[in-house]
């Protein structure tokens, strides 16, 4: 029988996987394992990585697997640069199916949008004004933005605060961790108070009411903008998209 393999960790990926547990065909769903409450997909599902784009080209070979689906975070350009090289190497095709960008958004010409952490740690230490800080940018981004507001108020909001990260974190700086999908009646609890709200181009609707109701309280939001991704992957932003390239893949 066939194997698809879905690089995944995301909502989407989660969701493609469920979608094609019916199909004649193996879907294995790799995780990176960073999470210990993440929500399994259907089918197999590995964990813990595969060391590095040649540790990926040996699992492919290995597997047999006949087609991959990059389905990570849109900020997980490791990962991405790694299931190129592996597919190329392994003669594997390849499909990057990501969210839409945020830039298309309808609140998306009045954000701030910066090109790395660094400079949205100095605009949002600008714009703060002796207020709260909103941080929605992941775990693994808290460190570049202590330099900068180590004095400030930060609100930050986490999936899961690991004790790697912790450690460098300020005292002073509130941690939040919850799990979305967060409504926007979360979305005004979390952000009521607050002078300026940092997050990155995720994009999608899962976690866009915070961009909402921070445009309705008249917070002014930061935006991260995207890595570059390889040009030369086809690419994909919607669950219908991705299942028919997999359906021609393993047909
Ligand atoms: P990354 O920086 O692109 O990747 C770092 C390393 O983590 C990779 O080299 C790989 O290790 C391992 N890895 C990442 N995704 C993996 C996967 N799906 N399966 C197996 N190994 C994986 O990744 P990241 O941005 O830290 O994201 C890690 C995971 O969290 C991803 O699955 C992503 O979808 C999810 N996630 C990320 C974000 C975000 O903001 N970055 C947000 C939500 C969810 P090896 O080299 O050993 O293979």
């Amino acid at each position: 029988m066939s194997t698809l393999l879905i690089l995944g960790g995301t909502a989407q990926a989660r969701r493609l996987a469920d979608s094609l547990a019916e199909q004649p065909f193996t879907v294995v769903s790799s995780l990176a394992g960073r999470t210990s409450s993440a929500r399994l997909p259907a089918g197999e599902v590995i964990s813990g990585g595969f060391g590095g784009a040649s540790g990926l080209a040996a699992f492919l070979k290995e597997r047999s697997i006949a087609a991959v689906v990059n389905a990570t975070h849109p900020f997980s350009t490791q990962m991405s640069n790694n299931a190129v090289i592996a597919c190329q190497e392994a003669k594997v095709p390849l499909l990057r199916f990501t969210r839409p960008s945020w830039r298309e958004h309808s609140g998306a010409a009045s954000w701030t949008w910066v090109a790395d952490h660094q400079q949205a740690a100095t605009v949002a230490a600008n714009r703060a004004d002796g207020g709260v800080v909103a941080l929605t940018v992941g775990r693994q981004e808290l460190p570049a933005y202590v330099e900068s507001l180590r004095q400030h108020q930060v609100l930050a909001r986490v999936t899961e605060l690991t004790d790697d990260i912790a450690v460098q974190l300020p005292n002073r700086w509130q941690i939040i961790e919850n799990k979305g999908p967060f409504s926007a009646d979360d979305e005004r609890e979390f952000l009521q108070g607050t002078s300026v709200m940092v997050t990155k181009d995720s994009g999608g609707c899962e976690t866009a009411a915070k961009l909402t109701v921070a445009d309705e309280l008249g917070i002014p939001v930061i935006v991260v903008s995207r890595p570059q991704s390889p040009a030369e992957v086809a690419t994909v932003t919607t669950s219908a998209q991705a299942m028919q390239w997999v359906l021609q893949q393993l047909s």
